[in-house]
């Protein structure tokens, strides 16, 4: 029962002092501020719903009770459409002169009017926020910063007035001049690492792209100009150093850029997937999702444009981490670099997001965390870009290998077959070159008496006579038959007649010896003699001779002896343009005929009667 007491006079003590303290503006004593004193918990707010309120308003009475206690380290209000005032009181208690610097790190509200209240009721008034020009600011820093002198024991009110159609956060502190310069100037020397490390991360893989012309080099190289945009945003340097003249850059330069930035992250991510997949489609939807929503952002004001990026960044957060299970899973080595940085970031992109909407408090780690994550994530990027080179060089290597190990083995697969075919085709012309000379001979010789045959005596003959026109000179034709043949075959049967034949043939062959005479079998049992140059008389002995040898040849058959004659006819020309080799061959054949008349056996020279009875014939 005591207990009971005790708690409810607690409780009745807390409310008295709680409802008194409500209507008094909270009073801070300044002391140390060497590392900047967080003011989160002092502080005082109030809702101008209708940002119509004035200072003298919020200062009257009748709004005392409309102001809340802070319960937070960073006061976080969320996205809030309203304006909302802040309010401090800062006494300096001590005996010195104190100078101190109240600081406000986010200055991203777009309007932020600051009032300070002396004693005396002077009244200092500082203007800043993203909707006015960067040079308006009283101390031209990164962070929106007021310098306050305190002389001894004197007290100050500070009030607030943001807006802004983002979140709103009011992370106010409060340091000594010194220390603030301290921090401001650790504060940009590890933004100047982080920025430097972009850039230089930037200017390498630009380098590197336009050396190897890899696509997913460029899509990096935009994928880190757009995250060092956001981060030029989130901390302020950008508008403090490239883009300070102008507000309308700086109210895109978070959501416009972050589209960017999801694009070309899914687009450089999907530069690793290998197969075509569901993920691939989501990697694409967020790549138009994200450039549509880059586009329609920059003709929107910011709240509307931060208030649709949410949910673009909650859903390429959801498609980041599918891919990094996905890839984590079946991803190759060149993945799992993919998937720490990304990690890295997202972690840091998510605490960010997450103390910005009041979710979670704001610290070091979350303020820090996505500069941290970044650079780890690029470094990491930066290896996965390497190894995926390496390892399609890697495959190049050994397809090109592969390919000179066939184009090799093709080779000697040509060779051996190409020495098969050359020998092949040296044996081929070898016996085409045989079967041509037998041809040749074929086509010259008479198969049975291995005579010229008619074909080679007509060319010859041809020859011959065209030479004896040019040189003038006189050509003799020998034409024999043999006589009564019929009846040797008939009596004594063919092959004795082939015999006679061979033996009649030799037997005129050893009679005609120089090279320029021509023997030839002329057809069936009957022979031609061609002898150029040659005087009547000499031709008539060669004729007698021929005629002679056959009578004396008498060959036996079967015991019995058989008796060949042979009738010749002889005639001699000297060509003239008018005659041809036929009138020869008809002078020596009526020649032939007369010597078969008069009884055989016999040789004719083909005389002048006969030229006429020949010219005769020819007229007919
Ligand atoms: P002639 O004295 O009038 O010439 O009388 P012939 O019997 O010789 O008559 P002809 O010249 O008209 O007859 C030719 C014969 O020669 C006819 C044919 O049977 C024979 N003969 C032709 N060529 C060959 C051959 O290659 N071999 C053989 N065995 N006989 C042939
Ligand atoms: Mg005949
Ligand atoms: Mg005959």
């Amino acid at each position: 029962m005591k207990n009971v007491r005790a708690i409810l006079a607690a409780i009745i003590i807390y409310f008295i002092f709680a409802s008194l303290s409500a209507f008094a503006i909270e009073t801070v004593r300044i002391q140390n501020n060497k590392n900047g004193v967080p003011l989160g918990y002092q502080l005082q707010y109030l809702f101008d719903e209708n940002k119509k309120l004035t200072l003298e308003e919020i200062r009257s009475e009748k709004y005392n009770e409309k102001w809340n206690f802070s319960n937070q380290q960073i006061l976080s209000f969320g996205l809030n459409e309203g304006a909302v005032w802040v309010r401090v009181r800062l006494k300096n208690y001590s005996e010195k002169h104190l100078k101190e610097v109240l600081m406000m790190p986010q200055a991203g509200v777009e309007i932020l009017d600051l009032y300070v209240i002396k004693k005396n009721n002077k009244i200092i008034v500082q203007k800043a926020g993203t909707k006015r020009p960067y040079s308006a600011r009283p101390i031209q820093t990164r962070s929106f910063n007021t310098l306050l002198d305190f002389k001894p024991k004197e007290s100050m009110d500070v009030y607030i007035r943001a807006e802004t159609t983002g979140t709103l956060q009011i992370p106010l502190s409060l340091w000594d001049y010194a220390g603030f310069l301290e921090h401001e100037q650790t504060i940009n020397f590890t933004s100047g690492l982080f920025f430097g490390a972009m850039l230089i991360m930037l200017l390498y893989n630009l380098i590197v792209y336009f050396e190897l012309k890899e696509k997913t080099y460029l899509y990096f190289v935009i994928y880190i100009a757009a995250l060092t945009t956001v981060q030029l945003s989130i901390t302020n340097y950008g508008f403090q150093y490239l883009w300070y003249n102008s507000p309308w850059f700086e109210s895109k330069s978070f959501t416009v850029v972050v589209g960017l930035l999801i694009a070309s992250a899914s687009q450089f991510v999907k530069g690793f997937l290998t197969t075509e997949s569901k993920l691939k489609t989501a990697l694409n939807l967020c790549i138009g999702l994200s450039l549509i929503y880059s586009f329609i952002a920059l003709f929107l004001d910011f709240g509307i444009a931060f208030r649709l990026v949410i949910p673009l960044i909650f859903f390429a957060g959801l498609v980041g981490f599918w891919t990094v299970i996905s890839i984590w899973l079946y991803g190759t080595r060149v993945s799992k670099f993919l998937v720490i940085g990304w990690s890295l970031f997202l972690s840091g992109g998510v605490l960010l997001l997450l103390s910005r909407l009041a979710i979670l408090e704001s610290s070091f780690l979350s303020e820090r965390g996505l500069e941290i994550g970044a650079v780890l994530e690029i470094l990491f990027l930066s290896l996965a870009l390497v190894e995926k080179i390496k390892e399609a060089d890697e495959k190049r290597d050994i397809a090109q290998r592969h390919l000179l190990n066939i184009q090799q083995q093709t080779t000697n697969q040509l060779e051996v077959r190409v020495k098969d075919r050359t020998s092949e085709i040296e044996s081929i012309m070898k016996k085409l070159e045989s079967a041509n000379k037998k041809l040749t001979t074929l086509s010259a010789v008479d198969g049975l008496t291995q005579l010229n045959n008619r074909t080679y005596f007509d060319g010859t003959f041809e020859a011959q006579w065209k030479h004896a026109l040019r040189s003038k000179s006189a050509i003799a034709l020998l034409l024999m038959d043999i006589d009564n043949f019929k009846r040797i075959n008939d009596e004594w049967g063919h092959l004795i007649g082939d015999e006679c034949l061979k033996l009649i043939a030799d037997a005129i062959k050893a009679q005609v010896v120089r090279e320029t005479d021509t023997v030839a079998r002329y057809g069936g049992e009957e022979f031609v003699v061609l002898l150029p140059h040659i005087s009547i008389e000499n031709a008539k002995i060669i004729a007698e001779k021929i005629r002679k040898n056959i009578s004396t040849l008498a060959p036996e058959f079967e015991g019995e002896k058989l008796m060949l004659t042979i009738s010749i006819g002889l005639a001699m020309l000297k060509p003239s343009p008018t005659e041809t080799t036929h009138d020869l061959i008809q002078m020596a054949d009526l020649a032939l005929y007369k010597a078969k008349k008069e009884g055989r056996n016999r040789v004719v020279v083909a005389d002048d009667s006969m030229r006429k009875k020949l010219e005769e014939i020819t007229k007919i």
